[in-house]
């Protein structure tokens, strides 16, 4: 059973300079665990790649994960399906350990009809996939669209049904993001998902705790080490410099003084960040202000999916990836299924 106790599946294609079939290139980050107030507490001097985030990129503090669960796998399948998790429209997928899954299922098996994913959207467009997670269950995507499980291409040039070129998994984070470094040296990728796990294995062992010091800032604090090497790649390598997005956000945030992340009326839960970096975006912009009619600050709320303007989401991730990839939504999302989530300074949108 190949999902339990995954193993990463070796890069098909490690020549040296493969070249980037979209103009630009997206790479989104999500960090397991993440409160967005660790990372204004801790502050710039302490989070200098955050706060570069920040500063040279749009984002809120505000955005939300699912409605229904504040768990990784749900809140992570959101992501790339771009849906909620609950209801005939949600991905329905609720499983949080891979040690529950049953036997040979699928997202798509779970659903009972094949939910599409930002993989497939890419991938059928012709564009270079990758994962790199650090927790092995995150196996059931690489899985989900795999040569048995991925839809046929019918989009222009049959590019294949293993939607996900590059699956990479380690459970440490540092050397997630070092296989994602050695790659990024040699390669680049159109869209590939880095996962990182740190506050969350933090905050499960030592408590959402975010007085100064205390374990959970700790693991902010190493985080933004591993953006920093992203940054660095991103900016030593002419494949990627210059046309490269982060979209970078988490699955769920932490109850304070808590081992745990599940109560989902719990707004320490479900708040979470959202940053958008790259060439354009608007710098020090919030993405509220940026979304005036479209979204709406959900203050301490975390409505429901047709209750009124949306907050900006987590599971909105993978039609902005889309977006900035010029590729359209995923199918059946509902999730910025209308990729209007607008990252571009007003007057470049009245051009547009
Ligand atoms: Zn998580």
């Amino acid at each position: 059973m190949w999902y339990v106790g995954a193993q990463s599946k070796p890069d098909p294609n490690p020549v040296v300079g493969n070249p980037a079939t979209s103009p630009v290139s997206v790479v989104l980050i999500s960090i397991d665990g993440l409160r967005p107030d660790a990372v204004t507490k801790l502050g710039a001097n302490t989070l200098p790649h955050f706060f570069r985030l920040r500063r040279e990129g749009a984002f809120t503090d505000n955005a939300r994960s699912a409605r229904d669960y504040t768990i990784t796998l749900p809140n992570h399948t959101g992501m790339i399906t771009g849906r909620l998790v609950t209801g005939p429209e949600g991905h329905n997928w609720t499983i949080n350990r891979d040690t529950e899954f049953p036997p040979d299922i699928t997202l798509h098996k779970q659903k009972g009809s094949y939910l599409d994913s930002v993989f497939a959207g890419a991938h059928d467009y012709g564009f270079r996939t990758a994962l790199y997670a650090s927790k092995s269950k995150f196996s059931l995507f690489d899985v989900s669209y795999n040569e048995s499980n991925g839809a046929p291409d019918v989009i222009g040039a049959d590019n294949g049904k293993d939607k996900i070129d590059v699956f990479q998994f380690k459970n440490r984070s540092e050397n997630v993001v070092d296989q994602l470094e050695r790659a990024m040296k040699r390669d680049v990728y159109d869209f590939v998902m880095l996962h990182i796990r740190n506050p969350d294995t933090a905050g499960h062992v030592f408590k959402w705790n975010t007085e100064i010091p205390s374990p959970y800032m700790a693991s902010v604090r190493k985080v933004d080490e591993l953006l920093g090497d992203v940054f660095e790649q991103i900016e030593s390598n002419a494949t990627w410099r210059g046309r490269t997005y982060l979209v970078v956000t988490a699955d769920h945030g932490g109850a304070t003084g808590e081992k745990q992340h599940k109560t989902i009326q719990n707004p320490e839960n479900y708040t979470i960040p959202f940053y958008v970096w790259g060439p354009g975006i608007p710098a020090g912009a919030d993405l509220y202000a940026l979304n005036p009619e479209t979204r709406k600050d959900p203050g301490s709320l975390n409505p429901e999916l047709h209750e009124g303007i949306p907050p900006i989401r987590n599971a909105g991730a993978g039609n902005l990836c889309l977006d900035l990839l010029g590729v359209p939504a995923i199918p059946g999302s509902t999730v910025n299924s209308r990729q209007d989530l607008n990252v571009w300074p007003p007057i470049q949108q009245e051009s547009q």
